[in-house]
């Protein structure tokens, strides 16, 4: 299976947390109501009946493009895309086709110590269908859900192992959750995830499988890890263009065939000619969930012992915020407690979590100290730039060990009645000493490294 390349993308809907439907008034929260009764002539499907865009839901869409570095084009617009289905009584789902909210962005994740940024290609906004739900005899429809705003996440093809594909999952659910846009519950159906996975061998590719409907991270998972199998022990068998739907029995943990993917030509998309085209520079992103910040600030203050200055800072720039929120669970303390006063006070150059990741595991090892570390952040513009300029610092210090020796000499000598003091048992003196030594290599010294040569020198050792 080793000489295997796995590439799997991943499409997730997430239900938004609005008041309303997308283009009615109704309630948007039918959990525990009776079936069909949530519902108006609009979400019904009725024909004569006129879409409202919920602005709460498109401001929401925005939120989470922006906390996920997407480009917010300044026009963006909704399409029919056409299929019949019972759950869907109007023959075409409002969704978007050439001109979605958010284009590009990327959802960091932590797996096994190692930070990766999965790529995305776009977020776009659109409706839900209705439930079909199957009795014994007949297969009956509820159309509460009908209506609901979903968010489409679609990730490049980068994604390189179900593990992988998980932790996503995790990832995005807690960002969901943090900016309050879904609840993201995935045994409620708020969070739906399709994985499009192929294998490839030397220059032969399988056909592209699609598996749908995955409502649970350990789903995920070992949906994937039957595919890879699947795909990989008959490998010859399974070369070729084209896409496989396929569904996920979670009972035996395995996938199954289902019908033949459509094409997008296949849905005839076309512009929705009763919503006229959005002008996202008239949108203030600010407006929506102004609870929030407070809720955040009063969060961190509390978890982390961070200033409320601090934390306000933070909620004034949502790219700040949602750094801050990935950060979360992958920095032990100190390292977050660090980080988040460098967003807020140092002026970086490019935030991006993966490299506040590198340069705190790098203090931790002593490799290099926090004034160095604020040093790199002003100038850094990738992971490569960071481990280049952690590097020069390394060698800066390896390469002169002799030198710091002789300003250590030079420290002790011209501060004699400090010497005594210290000899005479006044050991925080030594604090002094450091202070010294770091002034006179301009930072650029091991403040562990010189304390153990300092303590040597003046204990005559
Ligand atoms: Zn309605
Ligand atoms: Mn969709």
């Amino acid at each position: 299976m080793s000489d295997f390349k796995i590439i799997i993308g991943l499409e997730i809907h997430a239900q938004l947390n609005t008041k309303s439907k997308m283009f009615c008034c109704c309630d948007n929260d039918s959990q525990g109501k009776k079936p069909n009764t949530v519902v108006c002539p609009i979400c019904l499907g009725m024909p004569g009946t006129l879409p409202m865009p919920n602005k709460e839901a498109i401001l929401k869409t925005l939120k989470l493009g922006k906390a996920l570095s997407c480009e917010i084009p300044n026009y963006s617009k909704f399409d029919r895309k056409h299929y019949y289905y019972p759950d869907l009584p109007k023959g075409y789902q409002i969704s978007q086709y050439d001109m979605p909210l958010c284009i590009g962005g990327n959802v960091s994740l932590e797996l096994n110590g190692v930070m990766k940024s999965v790529k995305l290609n776009r977020i776009h906004l659109e409706e839900d269908a209705g439930k079909l739900i199957h009795l014994s005899k007949n297969t009956i429809v509820d159309l509460n859900r009908a209506g609901t705003p979903l968010v489409e996440i679609v990730t490049e093809p980068v994604i390189s192992s179900p593990a992988e594909a998980k932790e996503f999952m995790r990832s995005l659910q807690k960002i969901l959750r943090q900016l309050n846009v879904s609840n993201a519950d995935m045994e409620k159906g708020h969070l739906r995830c399709d994985a499009n996975i192929s294998v490839i061998r030397s220059d032969q590719s399988s056909k592209i499988i699609e598996i749908k409907n995955l409502n649970s991270f350990k789903f995920v998972y070992r949906a994937l890890e039957f595919e890879i199998n699947r795909l990989t022990s008959d490998f010859e068998g399974n070369i070729g263009p084209g896409k496989q739907t396929r569904g996920f029995d979670s009972k035996r943990s395995q996938t199954y065939p289902q019908r033949l993917k459509e094409e997008a030509s296949d849905y005839r998309y076309f512009p929705e000619p009763d919503i006229p085209t959005i002008d996202t520079t008239l949108l203030k992103i600010e407006e929506v969930d102004s609870e929030l910040p407070s809720t955040f600030v009063l969060r961190v203050h509390e978890e982390y012992n961070l200033s409320k200055e601090v934390a306000k800072k933070l909620t004034h720039n949502l790219e700040l915020m949602s750094c801050f929120i990935v950060l979360e669970g992958k920095l032990n303390h100190d390292s977050l407690k660090r980080s988040a006063n460098w967003l807020a006070n140092e002026k970086i150059l490019r935030i991006n979590p993966d490299l506040l990741v590198t340069l705190n595991r790098s203090i931790e090892k002593s490799e290099i100290n926090s004034s160095q570390a604020k040093s790199i952040l002003r100038s850094a513009v990738d992971e490569e730039d960071i481990v280049q300029q952690i590097k020069k610092f390394r060698s800066n210090d390896g390469r002169d060990i002799d030198g710091v020796r002789k300003i250590i000499d030079k420290v002790v000598e011209s501060n004699k009645k400090e010497k005594e003091k210290y000899l005479a048992g006044k050991k925080q003196i030594l604090g002094f000493f450091i202070g010294q030594v770091l002034g006179e290599l301009k930072g650029n010294g091991n403040p562990e490294e010189i304390s153990q040569m300092l303590k040597s020198k003046l204990d005559g050792k």
